[in-house]
């Protein structure tokens, strides 16, 4: 469903990801982590040309992604991405915040967009906050609006940049129970993040990155009971 072959890509003279080789098939569950810096998030949005790639080859569902002839907007109608901070519009209420996207860009009408939206809160249990504003809502039940809102779109992919690490503790357990309910009904997700009990339990495979590279791709398992690579080893033993 996504594949990278080769890819780089550079800022300006920074090589950020180097001979990206990856492949992630419908229905899998791939949890990225690494140090801060060495790439995860500008990987994660390559997927869906928040940033461009400068060569290789990256596709989704066999389209390219750097392609002009590629419709971009149709791709990203098919990619739903949650940020560490929830994204969401202040000034409107969590029902405006998940309907607006299926207007403007699948065309609902606000009734059928508001019951969509309405079965996506049910699901992520924040049923009863359909009229109040961000600001009213803890951070775990901002993400997951923000979770919502990107399921309002019906996607193939689920794209999540580090969904729990700007939340309290306390919040974080109801987020990753949300993604894990979404993984087991076989969504396709890419998550950076460094919840180990989320990653066991869910992840099919763990891929780790240093400096830009891939530099382990494991099952979970295998990954964190017996890191093949030192730097993986030494991450490891920072962040348990
Ligand atoms: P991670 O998510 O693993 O922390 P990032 O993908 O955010 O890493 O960033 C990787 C590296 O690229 C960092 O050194 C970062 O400073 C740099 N970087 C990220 N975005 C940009 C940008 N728009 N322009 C220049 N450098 C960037
Ligand atoms: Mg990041």
């Amino acid at each position: 469903m996504i594949n990278f072959e080769k890819v780089n890509k550079y800022f300006g003279d920074f090589h950020v990801l180097k001979d990206i080789n990856l492949t992630i098939n419908k229905g899998e569950v791939v949890v990225v982590i690494g140090p801060s810096g060495s790439g995860k998030s500008t990987l994660l949005r390559c997927i869906n040309r928040l940033e461009t790639i400068s060569n290789g080859m990256l596709t989704v569902n066999n389209l390219s992604v750097a392609d002009k002839k590629t419709d971009i907007n149709k791709l990203r109608t098919e990619i739903g991405m949650v940020f560490q901070h929830f994204h969401l519009y202040p000034h409107k209420t969590v029902l405006e915040n998940i309907t607006l996207a299926p207007m403007k860009v699948l065309g609902q009408s606000e009734e059928e967009a508001k019951q969509i939206a309405r079965k996506y809160l049910d699901k992520v249990g924040i049923s009863e906050k359909a009229d109040s504003y961000p600001a009213q809502l803890s951070g775990g039940q901002q993400q997951r609006v923000a979770i919502a809102r990107g399921l309002a779109m019906n996607p193939e992919i689920m794209l999540f940049d580090e969904p729990t690490s700007a939340l309290d503790p306390e919040m974080i357990g109801e987020v990753l129970d949300v993604m894990k309910a979404l993984a087991l009904e076989g969504m396709t997700m890419v998550v950076v993040t460094h919840e180990m009990g989320f990653a066991k339990e869910v992840a099919d495979r763990i891929v780790f990155m240093d400096q830009g590279q891939i530099l382990e791709e494991a099952i979970p398992a295998e990954f964190y009971e017996n890191p093949k690579e030192e730097r993986a080893q030494l991450f490891l033993s920072r962040i348990l």
